[in-house]
């Protein structure tokens, strides 16, 4: 599909990081499914991967680990070594 803010590239299907940060904590999900434009770099979330992404992100701060890292596809959240 035709990026609309740039409109001189195709977004591309991608898997990449989302990071959040809460009272210095990190949390880190890797592989989130979204599209990206090769053109000017922007990106979409598909709205129920969007609501996915911030509960996984709320739960993992939520754990107390200073530093949490899990993939989108896996369950559970996992304490970074
Ligand atoms: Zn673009």
């Amino acid at each position: 599909m035709r990026c609309e803010r740039c409109d001189q590239g195709d977004r591309e299907p991608v898997r990449r990081a989302k990071t959040a940060e809460r009272d210095g904590r990190i949390a880190v999900v890797l592989d989130v499914p979204m599209e990206e434009c090769p053109s000017c770099g922007d990106r979409w979330l598909r709205w129920e991967v969007a609501s996915r992404l911030d509960e996984l992100l709320s739960e993992m701060l939520a754990a107390g680990a200073e530093v949490a890292t899990r993939h989108y596809d896996q369950r559970g959240a996992v304490p970074a070594a």
